[in-house]
């Protein structure tokens, strides 16, 4: 059920990122036990684009050990160098969530909902903390409930458990509409899909079969549409079949919420020609990573990503080879 909206949105000049007023007094639960990694003191991080209202909630982190498997075409060294290049610990990949509110021309959008507590992972030594961002978002002075919209990148579970309650899969969000690009839902929903997945990822699809298409409040759309009044899809297919940035546009100020699109930019940025195993198609994935970034370069635009340093926000640049991510620093 694909939709035709607005199509023309008007790309122009650059976005300066503006912290808002926060509240200092809310405090954020303790570290999970195994937890390397500090939460950040506030889970939350407000910025204007144009007229937009743009919150950064945190979500979690994954702590990953490393894998001689992680990257096709880079060593565990290589991946440490990278790490250490931008200031990173070595002593396992840091991989933090975090997901966008976006306030803007009326409607409250949450773009991406985190892995809702839910997301295992298959090694015993990592440590997968996620679901954060219902107080989060609570801290931030956003109640869930006012939620309009929910964007959708991709399919996989730190994006979209977030939406699930567990044990019940109930919509934790049922008073959105949920958006999300046609071909990650067509992909996903296929009942063929689950014989040719891997084991290991057919949970995954199963859990989204038996829910997703039977929630009523889930539109799929097709392409590069607006989806909303200064908010547009952008194709970024490779990480899944179906995998979309978001565009937004207020004033002469843009924002690009790329999603996984440069992953942990301390890798996925500043070699963007690895092929990582997160990666449905990873030659895709390079291709969409590079158009991307170069556009969000070309247009001089702000960038976030669903897996950037905290809190999220940043500018891109050409560095060599690759991209170089200066963040935004939350106080
Ligand atoms: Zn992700």
């Amino acid at each position: 059920m694909p939709r035709t909206s607005r199509r023309d949105v008007i790309l122009s000049a650059a976005v300066a990122a503006a912290a808002l007023g926060l509240d200092k007094s809310l405090a954020i639960a303790a570290p999970a036990r195994g937890q390397k990694t500090a939460d950040p003191t506030r889970g939350f991080f407000r910025y204007a684009v144009g007229d937009a209202e743009c919150t950064a909630v945190y979500d979690g982190i994954y702590e990953k050990t490393h894998d001689p498997a992680f990257f096709s075409n880079a060593t565990v060294a290589e991946t440490k160098r990278a790490l250490a290049d931008a200031g990173l610990t070595t002593a396992f990949v840091p991989i933090p969530i975090s997901v966008f509110v976006v306030k803007l021309n009326g409607k409250l959008v949450l773009c991406d909902a985190g892995g809702g507590n839910q997301v295992q992972a298959f090694h015993p030594e990592c440590v997968f903390v996620s679901g954060k961002t219902v107080a989060n978002m609570r801290a931030a002075g956003i109640d869930p409930k006012r939620i309009d919209t929910v964007l959708i990148s991709h399919f996989h579970p730190d994006h979209i458990f977030g939406l699930l309650e567990k044990n019940t899969n109930a919509p934790v969000f049922p008073n959105a509409e949920i958006i999300v690009p046609a071909a990650e839902y067509r992909w996903w929903t296929d009942p063929s899909l689950i014989t040719r997945l891997p084991p290991g990822h057919r949970p995954l699809a199963r859990r989204i079969q038996a829910v997703i298409p039977h929630w009523k409040n889930v539109l799929p759309v097709e392409g590069e549409d607006e989806v909303m009044p200064g908010i547009r899809f952008v194709n970024a297919p490779g990480h899944t079949p179906g995998h979309t940035a978001f565009h937004v546009s207020s004033g002469n100020q843009q924002l690009m919420i790329s999603g996984d699109a440069a992953y942990v930019p301390a890798l996925g940025a500043a070699h963007p020609r690895w092929h990582g195993v997160f990666d449905w198609d990873a030659v895709g994935a390079v291709a969409s990573r590079r158009r991307l970034l170069d556009q969000v370069i070309a247009d001089n635009m702000m960038i976030c990503g669903s897996h950037f340093p905290w809190p999220g926000l940043g500018k891109i640049a050409r560095d060599g080879s690759g991209y170089a991510l200066t963040t935004v620093h939350s106080t």
